[in-house]
């Protein structure tokens, strides 16, 4: 087991990590830049180390610096939460050069799957159902049109380097594809210095449902259920449930055995989340990602089992703590991502917050970084924390979060909170009936 864990992010996660490592005994050390100089995480660690001024790519995502940070505080490894270096495939090759653990998969494994369109080759051929689509990239516009035309309109064209929910452009029809494709080429080459494109079916009344997939590297692979994250606004998650509120137990073990025989054949080592779209019965993969996720929460709700824990273990070489058979699922978990930002605008909204009170009781978890006089920075995501419930069924969870939502209070700042309270009070959302459009619908009408 790791002696000490440095910790490559800040809010809300980077406390998640350092809770985790603190019940198995491993000592903790966080980066942070100096605008988190009084975050609630470089608080409680055991070490700090500050890493570089308020922009991220020179504190966060500035690798030497936290390399550096590595080698003076004697860490043997390293988790990098989600976002920053999560997903970064050098980062994980030179922590490995300097005989430190990155806590997630191999970089090559990271690399596969941050192409989308080497990922979604990877998934085709290792059984799992994938959107049609070209096979590729698509350079030429004539080719577009074929493929286009084949799988019929709507299409979606989708940066191969995208990420975060841009670098997607939709067309209705062949006269609206080629300045789709131009635009798509465009924004991709200007925000992630690759311009490859391609095209899938732009699918109408989706829900998106993702599998918690984790490997052991040593070719074992489990699955831990699906959640539900079709409440989005701009292609980013809202709300998440576990379980989905869609599938049937059959469906439900049927695409995680297919998701956990994957991960098994791809020797993958970590946790993941293999990413669906979802409609009339069948599933079609749009991308794997090959970190923790933001709503993880509602899996260990409904599973019991410490997702952290299991990546530290992984890393480690301890393995996984639990066979297929171990994982069971209790109940229902929503969780509601809540942001320092106008309800109606989404405009962010830092500053101080002068109040904080968290909801408790039974089947009641707040994940957040902040506290009472803390000064959320301008920098940084707008994400201050997380408030999942969970209960026997469906029904009691909504019920809890109806009256956890009435406890929270957060002043001085504006959230996103009074949007979660007219949510829980919504017919369709009681009901579970929604898809990953309902959202951006629900919000028009309100204006
Ligand atoms: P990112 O990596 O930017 O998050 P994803 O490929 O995961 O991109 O897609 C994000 C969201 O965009 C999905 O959850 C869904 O709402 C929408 N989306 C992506 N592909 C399609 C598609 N083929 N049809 C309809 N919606 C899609």
């Amino acid at each position: 087991m790791f002696q000490k864990i440095l910790i490559a992010n800040r809010g809300e996660i980077a406390l998640r990590v350092l809770r985790a490592c603190k019940e198995l005994g491993i000592q903790t050390v966080v980066v942070h830049s100096t605008a988190d100089a009084d975050a609630m995480h470089v608080r409680l660690a055991d070490e700090s180390v500050c890493i570089g001024p308020p922009p991220s790519r020179d504190s966060y995502l500035n690798i030497h610096q936290i390399v550096a940070a590595c080698e003076i505080t004697g860490a043997d490894a390293v988790h990098p939460g989600y976002g920053f270096l999560s997903e970064n495939a050098k980062f994980a090759d030179i922590l490995a050069a300097h005989n430190i653990t990155f806590i997630g998969p191999t970089g090559d494994h990271i690399r596969i799957m941050g192409d989308k369109i080497e990922a979604k080759r990877t998934a085709k051929r290792l059984g799992i159902p994938v959107v049609p689509g070209s096979d590729g990239a698509v350079t030429e516009d004539k080719e577009a049109k074929r493929i286009a035309a084949a799988i019929g309109y709507p299409v979606i064209i989708k940066a191969s380097a995208g990420g975060g929910g841009r670098g997607m452009k939709v067309a209705h029809s062949e006269a609206d594809l080629e300045v789709a494709l131009q635009t798509a080429r465009s924004e991709a080459g200007a925000a992630f210095g690759d311009d490859a494109v391609y095209i899938e079916k732009y699918l109408q009344k989706p829900r998106h449902i993702e599998v918690q997939v984790f490997g052991d590297g040593a070719g074992r692979g489990v699955h831990f259920g699906e959640r539900d994250c079709s409440l989005q606004r701009r292609h980013q998650k809202v709300w998440e449930e576990a379980p989905s509120p869609a599938l049937n137990a059959e469906e439900r073990a049927h695409i995680g055995g297919v998701c956990a025989r994957a991960i098994a054949d791809l020797g993958y080592s970590g946790a993941g989340t293999i990413e669906f779209l979802y409609e009339d019965g069948e599933f079609y993969f749009i991308e794997m990602n090959t970190r923790l996720q933001v709503e993880h929460p509602v899996t260990e709700a409904i599973t019991g089992i410490d997702l952290v824990h299991e990546q530290i273990r992984v890393a480690s070489g301890g393995g996984l703590s639990v066979r297929q058979e171990d994982i069971r699922f209790h109940g229902h978990a929503i969780e509601c991502r809540i942001n320092a930002e106008d309800p109606r605008s989404f405009t962010p909204s830092p500053g101080t917050i002068t109040h904080f009170h968290t909801p408790g009781g039974l089947g009641i978890r707040v994940d957040s970084g902040v506290y009472s006089g803390y000064k959320i920075p301008p920098y940084y995501d707008s994400l201050i924390g997380k408030l999942i419930v969970h209960g026997r069924n469906r029904v009691e969870c909504m019920m809890r979060l109806r009256r956890a939502l009435d406890e929270f209070v957060v002043d001085g700042i504006k959230t996103t909170l009074p949007l979660f309270r007219d949510l829980v009070g919504n017919a369709d959302i009681a009901n579970g009936d929604y898809d990953i459009h309902w959202l951006e619908k629900y919000l028009a009408e309100g204006e």
